[in-house]
């Protein structure tokens, strides 16, 4: 069900489906997508600093607990420090105005957003000291490719538990999801629907017909039975309940392996080791 989570190596339950808020701002659109997708049973929302948008994540949080009888501790939040946060302090501040931004006391996950060389380091010793003072319920980094992850756990006394990185049908991420397999590493879809790039395909539109789903519920189901977290975008009501209804079908292991023939390592965001 929309509720079911996979178990973090620190032993944190985080939802394998969640509602991403990029490119949404600050307004009664944000609020509405936000509080409306947490009433129809997503429990994880995932913003970042640099989305401009955690006072609106925020509000509805709290709306919806006021609301909905939903309790905090049933909600999984994620945010990211942004690239010119990476410094010690500037990281702790960062924290520490996201926190205050969603008006929270704690976050369940934190992510270094990109793999900023010279600088993952250090920002990853904040988060590390966040994360052993309790103040954060898991740590993690975004955009991370094998040799940042090697980078850093060769230094990291607690290793990242979640590497969120863009993953769909056309780039499938074979090297770093093996890599994040191995090592306990969960991964986690952005831009799971490539950015509304793949509604014509013809595979995927053949899949959908085949079980009676949308082209989104075949991409989504395709993350969920990889073993990948998936956080679809969007703030229309029929969308956000339709990107949930992937709980009831299965993908056949043949048809599985033909979406992830569709990969041609095919990119809509920038490339880790050139994003500046
Ligand atoms: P996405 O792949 O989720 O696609 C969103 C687009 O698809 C929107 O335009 C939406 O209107 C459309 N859409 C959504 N559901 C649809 C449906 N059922 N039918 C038709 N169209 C539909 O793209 P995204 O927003 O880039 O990625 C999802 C989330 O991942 C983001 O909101 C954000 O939280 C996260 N993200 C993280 C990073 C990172 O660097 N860590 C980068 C990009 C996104």
């Amino acid at each position: 069900n929309l509720q079911a989570t996979t178990t973090l190596y620190n032993g944190v339950k985080m939802p394998w489906f969640g509602l991403g808020v990029f490119k949404v701002e600050e307004g009664p659109e944000l609020v509405h997508a936000v509080k409306f997708a947490i009433k129809q049973g997503y429990h994880s929302i995932d913003t970042a600093a640099i989305y401009g948008n955690e006072e609106g994540v925020g509000q509805a949080i709290r709306e919806a607990i006021n609301e909905y009888g939903i309790t905090r501790d049933e909600l999984f939040i994620t945010s990211k420090v942004w690239n010119s946060d990476l410094d010690y302090e500037a990281t702790i501040a960062a924290y520490e105005a996201s926190l205050k931004k969603l008006g929270l006391d704690y976050l369940d996950l934190y992510l270094i957003h990109w793999p900023v060389e010279n600088k993952f380091i250090e920002a990853w010793r904040v988060l590390e000291t966040l994360y052993k003072e309790g103040r954060v319920r898991a740590i993690g980094v975004s955009n991370f490719q094998v040799h940042h992850l090697e980078k850093l756990m060769q230094v990291a006394v607690v290793k990242p538990m979640v590497n969120q990185v863009e993953y769909h049908p056309r780039l499938t991420q074979q090297e770093v999801k093996a890599f994040c397999d191995r090592n306990g590493i969960q991964f986690e879809a952005w831009s799971p629907l490539m950015q509304g790039q793949l509604f014509d395909n013809p595979l995927l539109k053949e899949l959908a017909n085949k079980y009676n789903k949308t082209v989104a519920q075949v991409i989504l189901r395709w993350d969920l039975q990889n073993g990948v977290v998936t956080i679809p975008k969007s703030t229309k009501e029929h969308r956000i309940i339709e990107n949930a209804s992937i709980f009831d079908f299965e993908l056949s292991k043949e048809d599985m392996n033909k979406i992830s023939g569709l990969n041609e390592n095919h990119r809509v965001g920038p490339d880790p080791d050139n994003f500046d």
